[in-house]
């Protein structure tokens, strides 16, 4: 997760031509299906893995990890923290589209690094209803990744919790670091 303080030249052209971002993406696409043709794969990913990370746009999962089309399934949020909500997809990915491994990535400069849970007080206090969600904020991302290896290890619907590893990505030198899980 991570703010940016300075809108990008596409947004400023955006701004000034009154098409939005997404109507940017949509022109994108058209160009994109326009030289597609259909892999005719299966939805079962590849290479049997589900990657579980943080939402942050510093990092391409894809091309840090050298995954093509088809090859794992990518289940992100703010933090790549394991909610009841990636078990869920972690449970579908295993249970019905046959993946075996699991591979956590959260990152340096995470922006909840820099949240605590006052977020979710100042939430209630702005609109007057109290997120059921925690906002997972955190201090030690090492701490960080081994809470969510042992979310993975220790949750009773995944088929396959042998091989669960977690790293940290640098944003400035696009290097994994694994985490040991003791
Ligand atoms: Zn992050």
């Amino acid at each position: 997760m991570s703010t940016s303080a300075h809108p990008s030249a596409d947004t400023a052209d955006a701004l000034r031509t009154g098409r939005s971002v997404t109507d940017r993406l949509v022109g994108a696409n058209e160009r994109y299906a326009a030289d597609f043709t259909d892999p005719g794969m299966d939805a079962r990913p590849v290479l049997n893995v589900a990657v579980v990370a943080c939402m942050d746009a510093r990092l391409d999962l894809h091309a840090a990890l050298g995954l093509e089309l088809g090859d794992c399934h990518t289940v992100r949020n703010a933090g790549g923290v394991v909610t009841d909500d990636v078990i869920r997809s972690l449970t579908i990915s295993q249970r019905a589209l046959g993946t075996r491994s699991v591979v956590l990535i959260h990152h340096t400069n995470c922006g909840l690094e820099s949240l605590t849970e006052d977020f979710r007080h100042e939430l209630e206090m702005e609109v007057g209803q109290r997120p059921a969600w925690a906002v997972e904020a955190f201090r030690d991302v090492d701490q960080d990744v081994r809470q969510s290896m042992q979310r993975v290890r220790t949750s009773p619907f995944l088929l396959h919790t042998d091989d669960v590893r977690g790293f940290v990505f640098d944003v400035h030198s696009g290097l994994l670091r694994e985490i040991d899980p003791a």
